[in-house]
């Protein structure tokens, strides 16, 4: 027989097909592990009340006897009520089912019930949610996460039985004595609590050591890298000085002061025996791309190679134009390798690459591919780090020998936040834009003034500057943001026409019709480019002036400082205005801040204050890792421990040999892709 083990695919579940396999694929989940910690991302909490405890318009369970056969009441085809009496001790309530016929046969007058619902106290009337089933136990039951494709119930039937078949080899992870200092939850107590816990305060336990785990493990992940950064001596990239300085002269225009100093920081990391390993972080619109452009020059002058990884195609793309245009007059040859370049032209890239005749290379994923093999390779730098795993931010640094590594991002990180998630990396800030730059004029509008929004709008086509629109944006729907945008497009080319040209631009295309996209815009064929949040990163057009965001409220305000970004690129006055009929005084307060500074660390910081624990928009948005269970900025202390404790063992002069720590290698092995450093 072969042991089972956490890493088995789950396709060896029963009921889980090819098809099953894809989606649980699309949701992050390939094998068991992953499964078990799909964690319910809420409870519902259906403890049996009594009547007299339950406070008015609360949902809660009841349990008693049905004492009258149900009675159906229908109006029109999809509406109608069931409604029927409930004794509970001595008292006799209402129980009433909206738009849920067919629960009828389930409902037999003299059976014993449980029903979840919201009570009324004057009526003393339940309108009932669901059955629970006559021996309901789970008083306090898991809610997951679903999707279009797969039932929340689904996949809770799916994690029920992975739990039933895989409990036995679920090992601690935690070595022992740190589950005690903090009392942690043994794992497989942990991850039975946290899917089915018997009560609130289960739940709460088993999430707290789900936390720490989650924290514990990305920090170790994160120690054992630098750890080895530490013992490899690095290169020193001795670049040509004249060279350089040539280039920075012929550039358009004078380096800010923050970008010399960037740069001066850059260069002496370069020169240095060790590896470099800073992070670089300028709002929107800094001059980034520029510094990129220096660094990866120098390391050419010194006859090595650099490259550039983004997160999407778009952006790689247009680093590559932007870099070829800057550096081609250099004799430099710059080059792009993505998903979608194709075959023949990929061989030959590679090879070019290996030969050391391509000196730069700009890409996605693509460039960490086994077969992507450099010449001599010195310099690295992502771009939007915080897209990529731990684990491919790793692949590429291991490509050359020792290379040196810039980490760009515009996401201004609070620095408290930005030393736990990138830990000790040295960290360089422009915090200047280009002078000339007008500050983007933001407005806040109400729904019902989209009018006076179109009106801006026209006004500044009518300039012959360009314009974005935003689409709305629904939470973990890409198929309903695509109809959203198309709506929106739709409209607008009703709306604009004949005057001015509207273009579309959204996730599902192909990566070359989002290009022929992007260039016709700035081709200037496209006067309005209505697109979902894809343009948030890199899409550089100078002359769009405006950008009208639908439903503003919808996105967080990382994301809302990132889109706005787009504009306000050139010298013209630029618009963005948030179209929003924000809820709570959050949304409200959110919009405001939005209006109030055009500072990416201010709102970095605004953005931490207003959020709160639970947030729904969570710390997706925020520049950070993304986590499962652990929110960074709500979580902070217990990530800020695990770092402590994490790198104190990883640093041990025994960590490697020490039983105890046993559980812990084979799962970062087995499941953070860390084999190298533990080998
Ligand atoms: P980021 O990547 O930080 O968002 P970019 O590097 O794309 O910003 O720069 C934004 C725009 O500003 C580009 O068009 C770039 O050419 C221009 N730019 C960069 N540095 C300067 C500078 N020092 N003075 C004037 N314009 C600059
Ligand atoms: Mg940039």
């Amino acid at each position: 027989m072969v042991t089972k083990t956490l890493a088995d695919p789950v396709s060896l579940l029963k009921g889980v097909g090819p098809k099953k396999v894809q989606i649980l694929n699309k949701l992050g989940i390939d094998n068991i592990q992953d499964l078990l910690t799909y964690y319910p991302f809420r409870y519902d909490d259906l403890i049996v009340k009594q009547l007299n405890e339950i406070a008015d318009q609360e949902k809660v369970v009841l349990k008693g006897m049905i004492i009258t056969e149900p009675v159906l009441a229908r109006f029109g085809r999809y509406k109608s009520r069931l409604t029927f009496r409930m004794l509970i001790e001595h008292d006799v309530i209402m129980v009433t089912f909206f738009n849920q016929p067919y629960l009828k046969e389930q409902l037999i007058n003299g059976n014993e019930i449980a029903i979840y619902g919201k009570y009324d106290i004057k009526r003393q009337s339940l309108t009932a949610i669901k059955i629970l089933g006559q021996q309901h136990s789970d008083d306090f039951a898991g809610v997951y996460r679903a999707n279009k494709e797969i039932k929340a119930n689904t996949i809770k039937s799916l994690v029920t039985n992975a739990y039933e078949q895989y409990q036995d080899v679920i090992e601690d992870v935690i070595p022992a004595d740190l589950q005690l200092k903090y009392r942690l939850e043994k794992r497989q107590k942990m991850i039975h609590d946290m899917h089915f816990p018997a009560s609130k305060k289960d739940a709460d336990k088993a999430r707290r050591s789900a936390i720490f785990e989650e924290f514990f493990c990305f920090q170790a992940a994160i120690q054992q890298l630098k750890k080895n950064d530490r013992t490899q001596a690095g290169q020193t990239i001795k670049y040509d000085l004249k060279k350089v300085k040539e280039f920075i002269k012929a550039l358009p225009f004078e380096l800010t002061n923050a970008q010399k100093r960037v740069v001066n920081e850059i260069c002496a990391d370069l020169l240095r025996p060790h590896q470099m390993n800073r992070l670089l972080q300028g709002d929107v619109g800094s001059g980034k791309t520029i510094i990129a452009a220096i660094a990866m020059y120098a390391a050419v002058s010194a006859n090595k190679q650099a490259a550039l990884m983004a997160p999407t195609e778009i952006l790689a793309q247009q680093h590559a134009q932007k870099l070829q245009e800057l550096l081609a007059p250099f004799d430099v040859n710059v080059s792009l390798l993505i998903g979608s370049t194709k075959t023949a032209h990929r061989k030959e890239l590679l090879k070019q690459l290996e030969l050391g005749n391509v000196d730069i290379v700009i890409g996605t994923h693509a460039l960490i591919q086994k077969d992507v093999i450099f010449k001599d390779l010195a310099l690295v730098i992502t771009d939007e780090q915080h897209r990529f795993g731990v684990n491919q931010r790793k692949i590429l640094r291991t490509k050359g020998s020792v290379p040196d590594v810039l980490a760009m991002t515009a996401t201004p990180i609070p620095r408290t936040l930005a030393l736990t998630t990138y830990g000790e990396m040295d960290v360089s800030i422009i915090d200047e834009l280009p002078n000339g730059r007008q500050p983007i004029m933001t407005n806040w509008l109400k729904k019902q003034q989209l009018n006076a929004a179109l009106n801006l709008i026209k006004e500044q086509l009518q300039a012959k500057h360009q314009a974005y629109v935003v689409s709305p944006l629904i939470e973990e729907s890409e198929q309903m943001d695509l109809q959203n945008a198309q709506e929106v497009y739709q409209k607008l080319c009703e709306y604009f026409s004949p005057d001015f040209k509207v273009g579309l631009l959204h996730g599902k295309m192909k990566g070359a019709d989002k290009d022929a996209v992007i260039q016709a815009f700035k081709d200037k064929e496209y006067d309005v480019l209505v697109s979902t949040t894809v343009i948030e990163v890199g899409v550089d057009v100078a002359n769009a002036t405006v950008m009208l965001i639908l439903d503003a409220d919808r996105f967080g305000l990382a994301q809302l400082h990132q889109l706005r970004g787009r504009v306000g690129r050139g010298a013209n006055q630029s618009y963005c205005i948030l179209l929003a009929d924000p809820k709570n005084d959050y949304g409200k307060q959110r919009m405001q801040t939005m209006v109030q500074t055009n500072d990416g660390f201010v709102i970095a910081q605004k953005d931490l204050e207003l959020r709160g624990p639970g947030d729904v928009l969570g710390s997706k948005q925020s520049g950070l890792p993304e986590f499962r269970v652990g929110d960074p900025i709500a979580d902070l202390k217990i990530l800020q421990i695990a770092q402590q404790e994490a790198h104190k063992l990883i640093n041990a002069p025994d960590f490697l040999i020490n039983p105890k720590n046993a559980g812990l290698i084979r799962y970062l092995r087995e499941f953070d892709g860390l084999q190298a450093g533990f080998d």
